[in-house]
């Protein structure tokens, strides 16, 4: 069977700053949270691209985006520097059956506010607090072999009020030592293309080197991929329908091509 292309795009700010807080999360992540999920992820089915916004066509030029076939995602203060139109190149790959999956402040990212059409805001603190993850949906493929529930020992609080729409499907649900509660997996479908946002994250904490972490996000990339070829996403003409048109047009003498032309 072909693998599974995948490519984990970052951002990749943080693992790059200067001082205290870059060396800490280097001591975790020294080539950027891309290259630790490459690294983790790394299985025979799947064949893993990491890049960063800092690369040509910030990362993703065609030639990649049209050869992969699920999208992983992180950004978080730098999502207004994503230019508009790369947010079109995915959403339009997204659309034809490209999977994405979502990572932590990717909530906020203008590909998941347009996929969405929600504001995808949230309650937010950052305190160390444990998170327990629930599996709310036993039967899901992405809750494969993950424990009923499991515990990321220190994370940043993400809590509902969570803007999503409301066809979000939820798999995984958060409670924090807070006191706060989150949908912190959930799954929705557009165009051909399936979407699962994953909240736990945070990039001063190695989370995404926990194994119930990884597992749940090679779970993820398996259940996005296409199983079909791109879909069309664009409208088209179709002058030979399977049945015979008997009415007679009213405007049969009336040329409407200018009609349909772009102003
Ligand atoms: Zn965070």
């Amino acid at each position: 069977m072909a693998k599974i292309r995948v490519t984990i795009w970052n951002e990749f700010k943080h693992e790059r700053a200067e001082g205290d807080f870059g060396d800490y999360i280097r001591s975790f992540y020294p080539k950027g949270l891309h290259e630790a999920l490459k690294q983790n992820l790394a299985a025979d089915d799947l064949e893993i691209t990491a890049v960063s916004l800092d690369m040509p066509e910030q990362g993703l030029p065609d030639e990649l985006l049209n050869n992969t076939d699920v999208l992983m995602w992180w950004g978080h203060c730098a999502h207004n520097l994503v230019e508009d139109s790369l947010v079109d190149r995915v959403q339009k790959r997204v659309l034809e059956g490209m999977g994405l999956v979502v990572m932590h402040s990717g909530h906020h990212s203008k590909i998941f506010r347009r996929m969405t059409g929600t504001s995808c805001s949230l309650r937010w603190r950052e305190c160390g607090e444990k998170e327990r993850v629930w599996t709310v949906d036993l039967q899901h493929p992405i809750s494969r072999g993950i424990p009923e529930s499991f515990v990321v020992p220190h994370t940043e609080m993400y809590g509902e009020p969570f803007g999503l729409p409301d066809d979000a499907h939820v798999v995984f649900m958060s409670w924090y030592e807070g006191g706060n509660v989150f949908r912190s997996g959930v799954t929705l479908q557009r165009g051909a293309g399936k979407i699962f946002y994953f909240s736990p994250g945070h990039e001063t904490f190695p989370i995404y080197n926990q194994p119930e972490v990884v597992k749940v996000l090679g779970n993820a990339v398996r259940w996005a991929a296409p199983d079909l070829p791109p879909q069309k996403t664009s409208c088209w003409h179709d002058d030979s329908p399977p049945e015979t048109v008997y009415s007679a047009n009213p405007l049969a003498k009336v040329d409407t091509t200018d009609l349909h032309k772009k102003a």
